[in-house]
Protein backbone atom coordinates (compact mmCIF):
# COMPACT_ATOMS: atom_id res chain seq x y z
CA UNK A 1 0.00 0.00 0.00
CA UNK A 2 1.08 3.45 -0.54
CA UNK A 3 0.00 6.58 1.28
CA UNK A 4 -0.14 9.80 0.48
CA UNK A 5 -0.67 12.50 2.77
CA UNK A 6 -2.49 15.86 1.49
CA UNK A 7 -1.19 19.02 3.57
CA UNK A 8 -0.54 22.22 3.79
CA UNK A 9 -0.60 24.66 6.82
CA UNK A 10 -2.55 26.71 4.93
CA UNK A 11 -6.46 26.77 4.62
CA UNK A 12 -8.04 26.95 1.12
CA UNK A 13 -5.66 25.88 -1.06
CA UNK A 14 -7.42 22.79 -2.68
CA UNK A 15 -6.63 20.48 -0.22
CA UNK A 16 -10.19 19.10 0.10
CA UNK A 17 -10.43 19.29 -3.58
CA UNK A 18 -6.79 17.68 -4.35
CA UNK A 19 -6.91 14.70 -1.68
CA UNK A 20 -11.02 13.81 -3.79
CA UNK A 21 -9.49 14.09 -7.18
CA UNK A 22 -6.30 11.81 -7.03
CA UNK A 23 -8.39 9.36 -5.00
CA UNK A 24 -10.76 8.74 -7.18
CA UNK A 25 -8.37 9.00 -10.35
CA UNK A 26 -6.10 6.27 -8.76
CA UNK A 27 -9.46 4.27 -7.93
CA UNK A 28 -10.64 4.98 -11.59
CA UNK A 29 -7.21 3.15 -12.54
CA UNK A 30 -8.51 -0.16 -10.67
CA UNK A 31 -6.49 0.11 -7.18
CA UNK A 32 -8.11 0.18 -4.08
CA UNK A 33 -8.41 2.95 -2.48
CA UNK A 34 -9.18 4.67 0.87
CA UNK A 35 -9.89 8.07 1.73
CA UNK A 36 -8.86 9.68 5.14
CA UNK A 37 -10.70 12.55 6.25
CA UNK A 38 -7.86 13.92 9.35
CA UNK A 39 -9.54 17.13 9.52
CA UNK A 40 -11.96 18.36 12.22
CA UNK A 41 -14.03 20.61 10.00
CA UNK A 42 -14.68 16.99 8.08
CA UNK A 43 -15.25 18.96 4.18
CA UNK A 44 -14.22 15.83 2.56
CA UNK A 45 -16.79 13.28 4.80
CA UNK A 46 -19.67 16.72 3.97
CA UNK A 47 -18.80 16.18 0.23
CA UNK A 48 -19.62 12.85 0.52
CA UNK A 49 -23.01 13.64 2.63
CA UNK A 50 -22.18 11.31 5.47
CA UNK A 51 -24.68 12.77 8.38
CA UNK A 52 -22.53 14.32 11.49
CA UNK A 53 -25.05 14.22 14.13
CA UNK A 54 -24.52 11.81 16.00
CA UNK A 55 -21.21 11.86 14.62
CA UNK A 56 -20.16 9.09 12.46
CA UNK A 57 -17.32 6.16 12.67
CA UNK A 58 -14.24 7.23 11.63
CA UNK A 59 -10.92 8.37 12.08
CA UNK A 60 -10.88 9.96 14.96
CA UNK A 61 -11.30 6.17 16.70
CA UNK A 62 -8.11 5.44 15.16
CA UNK A 63 -6.83 7.22 18.15
CA UNK A 64 -8.78 5.20 20.81
CA UNK A 65 -6.74 3.20 23.06
CA UNK A 66 -6.36 0.15 21.23
CA UNK A 67 -7.19 1.65 18.25
CA UNK A 68 -10.30 0.68 15.93
CA UNK A 69 -9.13 -1.47 12.80
CA UNK A 70 -9.38 1.13 9.58
CA UNK A 71 -11.21 -1.48 7.50
CA UNK A 72 -14.11 -1.61 9.99
CA UNK A 73 -14.45 2.44 9.62
CA UNK A 74 -13.88 2.40 5.61
CA UNK A 75 -17.48 3.45 4.35
CA UNK A 76 -17.92 2.87 0.81
CA UNK A 77 -19.16 5.70 -1.78
CA UNK A 78 -20.88 5.83 -4.92
CA UNK A 79 -17.29 5.94 -6.81
CA UNK A 80 -16.15 2.01 -7.55
CA UNK A 81 -12.82 1.15 -5.45
CA UNK A 82 -13.19 4.53 -3.70
CA UNK A 83 -13.69 4.06 0.33
CA UNK A 84 -14.12 7.01 2.82
CA UNK A 85 -13.17 7.08 6.72
CA UNK A 86 -14.88 9.91 7.57
CA UNK A 87 -13.98 12.84 9.92
CA UNK A 88 -15.64 13.09 13.68
CA UNK A 89 -15.53 16.65 15.10
CA UNK A 90 -13.73 15.05 18.34
CA UNK A 91 -10.65 15.01 16.23
CA UNK A 92 -10.32 18.39 17.23
CA UNK A 93 -9.62 17.58 21.16
CA UNK A 94 -6.82 15.48 20.04
CA UNK A 95 -4.28 18.30 20.00
CA UNK A 96 -4.91 18.29 23.80
CA UNK A 97 -4.59 14.58 24.43
CA UNK A 98 -1.47 14.50 22.56
CA UNK A 99 0.32 16.17 25.10
CA UNK A 100 0.08 13.62 27.61
CA UNK A 101 -0.45 10.77 25.66
CA UNK A 102 3.36 9.30 24.20
CA UNK A 103 2.44 7.59 21.07
CA UNK A 104 -0.46 9.50 19.72
CA UNK A 105 1.79 10.53 16.51
CA UNK A 106 1.88 7.16 15.28
CA UNK A 107 -1.60 6.03 15.46
CA UNK A 108 -2.60 6.63 11.94
CA UNK A 109 1.11 4.99 10.56
CA UNK A 110 -0.48 2.02 12.63
CA UNK A 111 -3.36 1.65 11.36
CA UNK A 112 -2.49 1.59 7.48
CA UNK A 113 0.33 -0.72 8.09
CA UNK A 114 -2.22 -3.02 9.36
CA UNK A 115 -4.61 -2.70 6.65
CA UNK A 116 -1.96 -2.69 4.60
CA UNK A 117 -3.26 -5.89 2.54
CA UNK A 118 -7.04 -4.32 1.96
CA UNK A 119 -5.87 -1.32 0.18
CA UNK A 120 -3.67 -0.07 -3.00
CA UNK A 121 -3.49 3.27 -1.76
CA UNK A 122 -4.54 5.78 0.87
CA UNK A 123 -4.96 9.24 0.68
CA UNK A 124 -4.86 11.48 3.81
CA UNK A 125 -7.02 14.84 3.90
CA UNK A 126 -4.98 17.06 6.35
CA UNK A 127 -5.85 19.55 8.55
CA UNK A 128 -4.52 23.14 7.67
CA UNK A 129 -3.06 23.25 11.23
CA UNK A 130 0.38 21.79 12.58
CA UNK A 131 -0.39 19.26 14.80
CA UNK A 132 -0.83 15.65 16.11
CA UNK A 133 -2.81 14.89 13.27
CA UNK A 134 -0.70 16.35 10.65
CA UNK A 135 2.24 14.69 12.24
CA UNK A 136 0.37 11.69 12.04
CA UNK A 137 -0.19 12.02 8.39
CA UNK A 138 3.49 12.98 7.52
CA UNK A 139 4.91 9.94 9.67
CA UNK A 140 2.52 7.72 8.09
CA UNK A 141 3.30 8.84 4.37
CA UNK A 142 5.14 7.43 1.41
CA UNK A 143 4.91 10.94 -0.30
CA UNK A 144 3.66 14.58 0.37
CA UNK A 145 1.20 16.20 -2.13
CA UNK A 146 1.37 20.47 -0.83
CA UNK A 147 -1.65 22.06 -3.02
CA UNK A 148 -0.61 25.62 -3.14
CA UNK A 149 -2.80 28.47 -4.03
CA UNK A 150 -1.04 30.56 -6.90
CA UNK A 151 -0.74 33.44 -5.12
CA UNK A 152 2.01 35.74 -3.22
CA UNK A 153 0.79 34.79 0.14
CA UNK A 154 0.34 31.14 -0.41
CA UNK A 155 4.37 31.13 -1.30
CA UNK A 156 5.53 31.28 2.10
CA UNK A 157 2.72 29.21 3.92
CA UNK A 158 4.67 26.93 0.70
CA UNK A 159 8.05 27.34 2.57
CA UNK A 160 6.46 26.70 5.96
CA UNK A 161 5.06 23.05 4.62
CA UNK A 162 8.24 22.09 3.28
CA UNK A 163 10.02 22.92 6.29
CA UNK A 164 7.80 21.02 8.83
CA UNK A 165 8.27 18.01 6.14
CA UNK A 166 11.95 18.24 6.38
CA UNK A 167 11.31 18.35 9.97
CA UNK A 168 9.98 15.18 10.01
CA UNK A 169 11.57 13.37 7.46
CA UNK A 170 14.79 13.57 9.70
CA UNK A 171 13.08 12.34 12.65
CA UNK A 172 11.60 9.33 11.27
CA UNK A 173 14.66 8.59 9.38
CA UNK A 174 13.19 7.62 6.06
CA UNK A 175 12.53 9.94 2.72
CA UNK A 176 9.26 11.68 2.28
CA UNK A 177 9.46 12.53 -1.12
CA UNK A 178 7.39 16.28 -1.38
CA UNK A 179 5.47 17.40 -4.66
CA UNK A 180 4.15 20.75 -5.49
CA UNK A 181 0.73 20.94 -6.68
CA UNK A 182 -0.34 24.20 -7.98
CA UNK A 183 -4.15 25.21 -8.00
CA UNK A 184 -6.63 27.94 -7.96
CA UNK A 185 -4.84 28.83 -11.27
CA UNK A 186 -6.18 32.21 -12.71
CA UNK A 187 -3.68 32.46 -16.08
CA UNK A 188 -5.92 36.23 -16.10
CA UNK A 189 -4.26 37.59 -13.00
CA UNK A 190 -0.75 38.82 -13.24
CA UNK A 191 -0.20 37.98 -9.88
CA UNK A 192 -1.43 34.48 -10.45
CA UNK A 193 1.02 33.96 -13.79
CA UNK A 194 4.42 35.33 -11.65
CA UNK A 195 3.66 33.79 -8.29
CA UNK A 196 3.77 30.18 -10.62
CA UNK A 197 6.60 31.33 -12.34
CA UNK A 198 8.59 32.23 -9.17
CA UNK A 199 7.26 28.13 -7.77
CA UNK A 200 8.61 26.94 -10.85
CA UNK A 201 11.99 29.04 -9.98
CA UNK A 202 11.64 28.17 -6.38
CA UNK A 203 11.42 24.44 -6.57
CA UNK A 204 11.85 22.94 -9.67
CA UNK A 205 11.16 19.85 -10.54
CA UNK A 206 9.11 19.09 -7.21
CA UNK A 207 6.60 21.45 -8.71
CA UNK A 208 4.12 19.87 -11.20
CA UNK A 209 4.67 21.61 -14.30
CA UNK A 210 1.00 22.69 -15.22
CA UNK A 211 -1.86 23.98 -12.99
CA UNK A 212 -5.26 23.27 -11.53
CA UNK A 213 -7.29 26.04 -13.57
CA UNK A 214 -10.36 27.76 -11.50
CA UNK A 215 -13.00 25.72 -12.42
CA UNK A 216 -16.58 26.12 -11.30
CA UNK A 217 -17.34 22.28 -11.22
CA UNK A 218 -15.05 21.46 -8.93
CA UNK A 219 -16.95 23.62 -6.59
CA UNK A 220 -19.73 21.41 -6.19
CA UNK A 221 -19.22 18.56 -4.09
CA UNK A 222 -22.08 16.44 -5.68
CA UNK A 223 -20.31 16.47 -8.69
CA UNK A 224 -17.43 15.46 -7.58
CA UNK A 225 -18.63 12.55 -5.32
CA UNK A 226 -20.53 11.07 -7.98
CA UNK A 227 -20.09 8.13 -9.49
CA UNK A 228 -19.57 8.89 -12.65
CA UNK A 229 -16.53 10.90 -13.61
CA UNK A 230 -16.53 14.76 -13.24
CA UNK A 231 -16.03 16.43 -16.87
CA UNK A 232 -13.92 19.42 -17.42
CA UNK A 233 -10.98 21.75 -17.46
CA UNK A 234 -9.98 21.48 -13.99
CA UNK A 235 -10.58 17.67 -13.31
CA UNK A 236 -8.82 17.05 -16.51
CA UNK A 237 -5.78 18.64 -15.15
CA UNK A 238 -6.15 16.75 -12.40
CA UNK A 239 -5.84 13.94 -14.10
CA UNK A 240 -2.85 14.92 -15.54
CA UNK A 241 -1.43 15.82 -12.41
CA UNK A 242 -2.24 12.29 -11.15
CA UNK A 243 -0.19 10.73 -14.30
CA UNK A 244 2.89 13.17 -13.39
CA UNK A 245 2.70 11.74 -9.57
CA UNK A 246 2.72 8.53 -10.86
CA UNK A 247 5.55 8.88 -13.44
CA UNK A 248 7.11 10.29 -10.03
CA UNK A 249 7.00 7.52 -7.98
CA UNK A 250 9.37 4.81 -9.33
CA UNK A 251 12.24 7.55 -9.97
CA UNK A 252 11.84 8.71 -6.13
CA UNK A 253 11.83 5.29 -4.63
CA UNK A 254 15.23 4.68 -6.71
CA UNK A 255 16.90 8.03 -5.54
CA UNK A 256 15.55 7.59 -1.75
P1 LIG B 1 -8.69 23.19 1.62
O1 LIG B 1 -9.04 21.76 1.85
O2 LIG B 1 -7.22 23.42 1.43
O3 LIG B 1 -9.27 24.10 2.65
P2 LIG B 1 -10.62 23.10 -0.55
O4 LIG B 1 -10.29 21.95 -1.42
O5 LIG B 1 -11.74 22.92 0.43
O6 LIG B 1 -9.32 23.60 0.20
O7 LIG B 1 -10.89 24.35 -1.49
C1 LIG B 1 -11.25 25.63 -0.96
C2 LIG B 1 -12.43 26.17 -1.76
O8 LIG B 1 -12.03 26.37 -3.11
C3 LIG B 1 -13.61 25.21 -1.81
O9 LIG B 1 -14.78 25.96 -1.82
C4 LIG B 1 -13.42 24.48 -3.14
O10 LIG B 1 -14.64 24.04 -3.67
C5 LIG B 1 -12.81 25.57 -4.00
N1 LIG B 1 -11.89 25.05 -5.03
C6 LIG B 1 -10.84 24.22 -4.86
N2 LIG B 1 -10.18 24.04 -6.01
C7 LIG B 1 -10.82 24.77 -6.96
C8 LIG B 1 -10.62 25.04 -8.35
N3 LIG B 1 -9.60 24.49 -9.02
N4 LIG B 1 -11.48 25.85 -8.99
C9 LIG B 1 -12.50 26.43 -8.32
N5 LIG B 1 -12.75 26.25 -7.01
C10 LIG B 1 -11.93 25.43 -6.33
MG1 LIG C 1 -9.94 20.80 3.47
Amino acid sequence: MQTWAIANQKGGVGKTTTSLCLARGLAADGARVVLIDLDPHASLTRAFAVPTDPPPAGSHDLFNPGGAELRSLARGTAIDNLLLVAAQPALATLERRGATQPGLGLSIGRALHAARANFDYAVLDCPPTLGLLMVNALAAADRLVVPTQTDPLALHGLADMLRTAAMVERSRRRPLPRHVLPTLYDRRTRSGVQSLDRLHDLYEGRVWPKAIPMDTRLRDPSVLTAAEAPGGRGADAYRSALNWLLAAMPRQQEAA
